[in-house]
């Protein structure tokens, strides 16, 4: 259990707050990955595609034994046991689930960009991921995970959700 990972969590359909909860309890019952830290639940205005329910969002800190692929199977097959369907990109879905960060690798296989590509554009990523990983370095921007969200606009908005 020995890398460090970020995972990026999103829904807009159905019970979004408890579609994120049930995929943290899903990643909890794998043997190969350890939940370290959960950030608070966002609700974050869609982008790209306006016409739709807004999200919730949270990133958690897992350890994982499981090689950087292997965790994008296991987060694929989760969102498939969740019963989502792939459309149209930007559109809703069930559950969302990204490799955000793993050790802070770089990787760019067809399957597999490392670290997430829109991270860096996403408030709805960076304003969670600073709550529990604010200094963690991003590997190709060398810049911390706080001073890349000082960088972003307000907008869209994401708000902190106060239930939990
Ligand atoms: P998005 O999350 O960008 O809205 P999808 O969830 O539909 O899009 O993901 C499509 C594909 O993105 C996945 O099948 C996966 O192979 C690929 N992908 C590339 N890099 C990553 C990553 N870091 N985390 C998750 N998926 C990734
Ligand atoms: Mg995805």
């Amino acid at each position: 259990m020995d890398q460090k990972a970020l995972i990026g969590i999103g829904s807009n359909l159905g019970s979004p707050v408890e579609n994120c909860r049930k995929a943290v309890a899903s990643l909890c019952e794998s043997e190969e990955i350890n939940v370290i830290k959960q950030s608070s639940l966002y609700e974050s205005e869609p982008i790209g595609k306006k016409n739709q329910p807004w999200f919730v969002n949270a990133v958690i800190e897992i350890q994982t034994s499981l090689s950087p692929e292997r965790l994008l199977k296991k987060l694929l097959n989760i969102e498939q046991q969740f019963g989502r369907t792939r459309n149209e990109k930007w559109g809703p879905r069930i559950i969302d689930l990204d490799i955000l960060d793993y050790d802070g690798r770089i990787i760019n296989s067809e399957s597999l960009t490392l670290p997430h590509p829109e991270m860096l554009n996403r408030r709805f990523v960076l304003e969670p991921l600073s709550e529990i990983s604010g200094s963690t370095i991003h590997p190709v921007q060398n810049k911390s995970i706080q001073s890349l969200l000082n960088e972003l606009p307000k907008n869209p908005v994401v708000k902190k959700i106060s239930i939990s």
